[in-house]
């Protein structure tokens, strides 16, 4: 495992859109330890590999209840909204309210290709949907609707 360096605001890397996985593969797995490793000394609760200069559809989270990793992440179910002040690991000290939905679906393939599914709400709900951005290109700051 290493720590990566994060991407930073500002840098055209983040807003560029990241390809499938397609191998699932020593390389893959190397990455998604990195991520995790970097997201937990960087204190954040989610990373996705654009982040680190990888232009890969994965990201990992950990929003107190361990780590969990996205592959090829596809969000199939939204429901409610919540607004609540966010962060981003690229965009150190800076802060604002976005709207998520309050419970979102998602289906993704796991290090080994296996398709699983989760359900969130509250925090983990927004992790997940601020990361599956990341895979588009689009940013927190993109869906402010306040600067703290
Ligand atoms: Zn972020």
């Amino acid at each position: 495992m290493a720590i990566r360096k994060i991407v930073k605001g500002g840098d055209a890397t983040l807003q560029k859109k990241s390809r499938a996985v397609e191998k699932f593969d020593e390389r893959l797995w190397q990455l998604l330890d990195d991520l995790a490793q970097t997201m937990h000394e960087a204190n954040g609760c989610g990373l996705a590999a654009v982040q680190v200069g990888v232009l890969r559809r994965a990201f990992v989270i950990d929003t107190g209840d361990g780590v969990l990793e996205l592959v090829n992440p596809e969000v199939i179910g939204r429901e409610g909204i919540q607004r609540e002040q966010e962060g981003c690991l690229s965009f150190p000290g800076e802060y604002g309210v976005t709207i998520r939905p309050a419970i979102v679906k998602l289906k993704a393939q796991n290090r080994n290709g296996k398709w699983c599914f989760y359900k969130a709400d509250g925090l983990k709900a927004r992790a997940f949907c601020h990361e599956c951005d990341h895979l588009d290109g689009v940013v927190f700051k993109d869906r402010w609707i306040k600067e703290m």
